[in-house]
């Protein structure tokens, strides 16, 4: 017999020995050993309550038990389906049958109802007792979840789902005896609470008491097929099953194998892809005729568009061209995106809308690190002691990251929020610093001068994996505590204790987003965060690290796959002439050796008569760019614009081709998410209309142009990728239909890499670098005496042109709104619902307002998803100078009140 593992015991299950570790359960223990013992309350997720006994076993001396509630100690014998077992299940059911409704041939869980299946398993008749039924209350009004109180078996499951991983306790037990009920407080219907329909509490129940709204009409589950895939909205890249029929998609459950996300998915990952099949689809090739967008063929289309490129590229030139690429569109279409800049069109002005959020990542933890990616995985973060959100909003972001985080302050984390508004994520947390905008330097600083100081440094981490620590302490002399608060607001203590409790965790790590990187500073905000990382040695361990929460499904990928004017596939430089060489010969061609412009020049030299055409691909970025009456200008300006997207949007109305389509649904590919982890996109349904997949648009004007690509498939491309990008070399397709892999994956034998960083940085040591604060270039003044703050919301997602076409979301989040606070609000006569003009140094808008002490005095917040309120015309401001990020964070405004008018209760529900 094998030695016994330590701290594992043995015991018998069915007359097999099988060894555990000491303090499993019965059930843990089967589980382990694939030995199947039926549970209803149970879930290894989530706090159980023991209270179903279906799990029921019989133990050698002591009879019957509960496997869930019953330790597993040495030498117990356990008998999972004697006469007696299966007699006690067969009355649980019964008895749970008794109280149960008597429909099951028409409930929508029918199929995937553990109730159901256990009774047709155990063959239990349901009229032995004749049990009270329960009241069938019924709560549909919610855009996406159905509540039948009448089917509740009172597992509590969906109880610890909104506590535990939601955070929200809008589901909880009420009431005693027979009359206990899981319900909303005081019996509010479900639409009416702070319920953020994310659909967990349908994920773990077992029975048909929560169920999704049908989208197209119902359906049994065994009608559909299950498509695996990647939600297409933020970089978490969860992994979710399209339910597939009739050529259409109809829902989305869980997938539970999934390493990033398990059944757990936010309200647009689950709810929100009714976009798919919307009318307003573009369907056809469209050209600008007599001033009209009209519908030609794609023959037409791509002939006229090839055409023009390559009459343009005579006429002044590869530099005079531009091509937007975009962080929505799967790696192999970046790869090619960029492929076509720099060998058909002959440059490198190639970037994407990285640059609007991430690109200070890309640079400062490229310089402190030696790789600008997120150096830890998502699964740590529910492991971590300590969690640091500096400028991030993940609750309403990145909301599975938040479940995450959720599950971590469940366990005993800690968690300090540094962020200009209350957001949900600072009312969870422990210490929350209301920062003025545009000050993380002098915070970061002072943390770091502080843990300096008072020896909570990890000085061997310092001394052995760091560089330039001597002139980077001294760089911190005059950031003491009293310094930070003036320029801060955050008072000395906050910054103190946020100091101790990072240094002094085990494991700690720090998030950040976009209130870090969009300001005319921000890759020094992100070296000041990667200097405190270092000093404290929590960068290179498991449940430690920095994470720069990617806000779109591929900005990650496209970064990697060189949609950048600067660098080729996996950051070789493009001004390294070992790189270039690499890239001409695999490419058979000379390529240009100068970098290219990044967006925000593309886009000035635009505006100046400097670039003659774009070729935009999955962006929007009349809405989503600083300035947009710049932009509008210098789109304007163009002789030849190219927008290919998946619905007409407010850069589409200025092109003069549109080229449509296909969307994640409709095709193949890879998408990497923030964690580094790249993942199989599968084709559900076939592309709608004459939509074609982005690869194969590209790879079509190649040949118009003359260039013989003629790529069969994204599988073909990834290979190419792999053979000329070492961090992906290991990477296939088959490898792939296994489950993603995280970069760097040098070699097809290497598994991935979880952690970055380990034993050296990428770049050797990792370099501490001096960062000096200094004031915010957009400051307000008499005429514009507020600071807006710009974000995203929990129900939208980017200019709203996917989610704007989902119904239910639209319920959600009808209108936007501007955050005031109450002492604002007074002085400028504004209550609820009153609408002002909202006006910067480079436009003005109108938008409704909404009283609330989430956002301080001064400071007043919005999101830049509705067209109708483009708060883009008023942003701008400075680039920093290294990541070329305009300051879109911190944009001084007047407010003045136009008029009255009533709010829509759900948008002022939601504050
Ligand atoms: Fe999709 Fe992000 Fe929500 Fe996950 S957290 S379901 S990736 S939007």
């Amino acid at each position: 017999m094998n030695q016994p593992e330590l701290n594992h015991i043995q015991i018998t299950i069915n007359g097999t020995e099988i060894s555990v570790p000491s303090g499993s359960t019965i059930l843990e223990a089967a589980k382990m050993h694939d030995i199947i013992i039926p549970t209803l309350c149970y879930d290894e997720e989530l706090t159980s309550y023991h209270a179903c006994r279906i799990c029921m076993v019989e133990v050698e001396g002591r009879g019957l038990a509960a496997s869930c509630s019953t330790e597993a100690v040495p030498g117990m014998e356990v008998l999972t389906d004697t006469p007696r077992v299966v007699q006690a299940r067969k009355t649980i059911l019964e008895l749970l049958l008794a109280n149960h409704p008597d429909d099951c041939l028409v409930c929508d869980k029918s199929g995937s109802c553990k109730l159901q299946n256990y009774a047709y398993w155990y063959g239990v008749d349901a009229h032995r007792f004749k049990g009270k039924k329960k009241n069938r209350v019924l709560d549909t009004g919610s855009p996406f979840v159905m509540r039948d109180e009448g089917k509740c078996i009172l597992c509590g499951k969906c109880a610890s789902v909104c506590e535990q991983v939601a955070g929200k306790n809008v589901l909880h037990f009420a009431w005693r005896g027979f009359g206990t009920r899981v319900m909303p407080p005081l019996d509010t219907p479900l639409d009416e609470t702070e319920c953020i329909q994310c659909g967990n509490c349908i994920a773990v129940c077992p029975v048909g008491a929560l169920s999704e709204k049908p989208l197209h009409g119902k359906g049994r589950s065994w009608e559909f097929e299950e498509v695996e895939t990647v939600c297409p909205y933020c970089g978490i890249g969860c992994n979710i099953n399209l339910n597939i029929r009739f050529g259409k998609v109809y829902g989305v459950t869980s997938c539970k194998e999934s390493d990033v996300n398990g059944r757990f998915a936010c309200v647009k990952g689950r709810f929100g892809q009714e976009f798919i099949n919307d009318r307003a689809r573009i369907t056809s090739p469209y050209m600008r005729k007599n001033g009209e967008l009209i519908p030609v063929s794609w023959a037409e289309a791509i002939h006229h568009v090839a055409g023009r490129f390559e009459s343009i590229q005579r006429q002044y030139g590869g530099d005079s061209m531009g091509v937007v690429s975009s962080a929505r569109i799967t790696n192999e279409e970046n790869f090619l995106a960029s492929k076509f800049a720099r060998t058909i069109l002959g440059t490198n002005n190639i970037d994407h809308c990285a640059r609007l959020c991430h690109a200070p990542t890309v640079v400062g933890l490229g310089k402190a690190f030696g790789s600008g990616a997120t150096t830890n995985s998502l699964g740590e973060i529910e492991d971590t002691d300590f969690i640091l959100a500096v400028g991030s909003n993940i609750s309403e972001t990145h909301p599975v990251a938040a479940f995450k985080a959720r599950k971590a302050l469940s366990r005993g984390a800690l968690l300090a929020v540094v962020d200009p508004r209350r957001t949900e994520l600072a009312e969870w947390a422990h210490l929350h610093a209301q920062i003025r905008p545009g000050t993380d330097i002098a915070f970061l600083n002072a943390v770091a001068k502080f843990i300096l100081d008072n020896e909570l440094a990890d000085n061997k981490f310092i001394e052995e994996r760091t560089e330039n620590f001597k002139e980077y302490r001294q760089s911190l002399t005059d950031c003491t505590l009293d310094w930070a608060a003036a320029i801060t607001g955050v008072p000395q203590d906050v910054i103190r204790e946020i100091a101790l409790q990072y240094a002094r965790a085990a494991t700690g790590m720090i998030m950040y987003t976009m209130g870090i990187t969009q300001h005319a500073h921000g890759t020094d905000n992100v070296l000041a965060i990667a200097n405190l990382a270092m000093i404290t040695g929590k960068v290179g361990r498991e449940k430690c690290g920095v994470y720069p929460m990617r806000g779109q499904n591929n900005v990650q990928g496209a970064c990697d796959m060189g949609a950048l004017p600067n660098v080729y596939s996996g950051y070789q430089k493009v001004a390294d002439p070992a790189a270039r060489a690499k890239f001409e010969n695999a490419w058979g061609c000379r390529l240009p050796e100068k970098d290219g412009m990044t967006l925000g020049e593309l886009l000035s030299a635009a505006g100046e008569g400097k670039i003659k055409s774009l070729y935009v691909i999955g962006e929007n970025p009349v809405i989503s760019d600083a300035d947009s009456n710049e932009v509008m200008h210098s789109l304007r300006n163009l002789e030849f614009l190219v927008v290919q997207d998946i619905f007409m949007t407010e850069t589409t109305e200025l092109a003069d081709v549109v080229l449509p389509a296909a969307s994640f649904a409709e095709k193949e590919g890879t998408f990497t998410n923030t964690e580094r982890r790249v993942q199989l996109l599968r084709q559900a349904i076939e592309p709608v209309g004459s939509c074609k997949p982005d690869w194969k648009i590209i790879n079509q004007l190649a040949s118009a142009m003359g260039y013989r690509w003629e790529y069969s498939s994204p599988k073909e491309i990834m290979s190419e990728i792999a053979s000329l990008t070492p961090s992906y070399g290991g990477i296939d397709y088959p490898r792939l239909s296994k489950g993603g892999l995280q970069w760097p994956c040098p070699h097809k034998d290497h598994p991935g890499t979880r952690v970055l960083h380990r034993h050296s940085f990428a770049r050797g040591k990792g370099r501490l670098h001096p960062v000096v604060f200094q004031p915010p270039t957009e400051q307000p003044d008499a005429e514009y005496p507020y600071i807006l703050v710009t974000g995203r919301r929990l129900f939208h997602y980017h200019t709203g042109t996917m989610t704007r076409k989902v119904e239910g979301l639209n319920q959600l989040m009808p209108v936007e709104c501007l955050q005031v606070n109450p002492a604002n609000a007074e002085d400028l006569g504004l209550t609820d619902g009153s609408r002002v003009k909202l006006t910067s140094r480079r436009g003005e808008i109108e938008i409704e307002v909404v009283v609330t002490e989430a956002v301080p005095p001064g400071v007043v917040f919005t999101s830049f998803h509705f067209s109708e309120v483009a708060i883009n015309k008023l942003t701008g401001g400075r680039w920093d100078p290294e990541a070329k990020i305009p300051e879109l964070k911190r944009t001084a405004v007047r407010i003045e009140k136009t008029e009255d008018c009533l709010m829509s209760s759900k948008t002022a529900g939601r504050e």
